[in-house]
């Protein structure tokens, strides 16, 4: 990630993991995994996704969803990028479902992050409800949970929560 030591500017530096560390002046800086939240949100006609306007996952489905701010719970920005990105509070309606690792790659640095997947049920939800943030997407959609294609969806992470929601699904209909 850093070519210099960011205080003394040597070239006498080490990476560990993710611990950087300057032989000369004894820097270290730690690229820590990053807390980060999605929520999968069923509505009136299915599940709702963003269409990716940017990269990384440009085009891609997405869901409401984002990095952790300092001193901000997990609920807290779960909510809060639901907001932003879809004018839509989920309110107290997020569960917790499941955590997956994530990779992802922003200008050159790879940031590793720790995704934190909420549930909220909203069987009233329509896209008229719904004010997209168009710095971040190019749409909104609902799918059928029977009409999702994995393929469709951005990130190694955001597969493995659809395919662990749908199964939670299945199996709760089956019960
Ligand atoms: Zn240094």
């Amino acid at each position: 990630m850093f070519t210099y030591c960011p205080q003394c500017a040597s070239t006498k530096i080490a990476y560990t993991g993710q611990r950087f560390s300057c032989d000369t002046c004894g820097f270290t800086f730690f690229q820590n995994v990053a807390a980060a939240t999605a929520c999968i949100i069923s509505g009136k006609e299915g599940i709702l996704f963003e269409v990716r306007g940017k990269e990384p996952g440009k085009d891609k489905l997405g869901f409401p969803g984002g990095f952790v701010n300092p001193g901000e719970g997990a609920v807290e920005g779960a909510r809060r990028e639901c907001i932003e990105e879809i004018g839509w509070d989920p309110g107290e309606n997020l569960r917790f479902m499941a955590s997956f690792p994530n990779i992802y790659p922003y200008k050159g640095i790879v940031y590793h992050t720790c995704d934190l997947y909420f549930t909220a049920s909203a069987p009233e939800l329509t896209l008229s409800d719904l004010t997209l943030d168009t710095k971040e997407s190019r749409g909104i959609r609902f799918i059928g949970p029977d009409e999702i294609n994995l393929d469709d969806i951005a990130f190694e992470a955001g597969k493995k929560a659809m395919r662990y929601f749908i199964m939670n699904r299945r199996l709760k209909a089956e019960a």
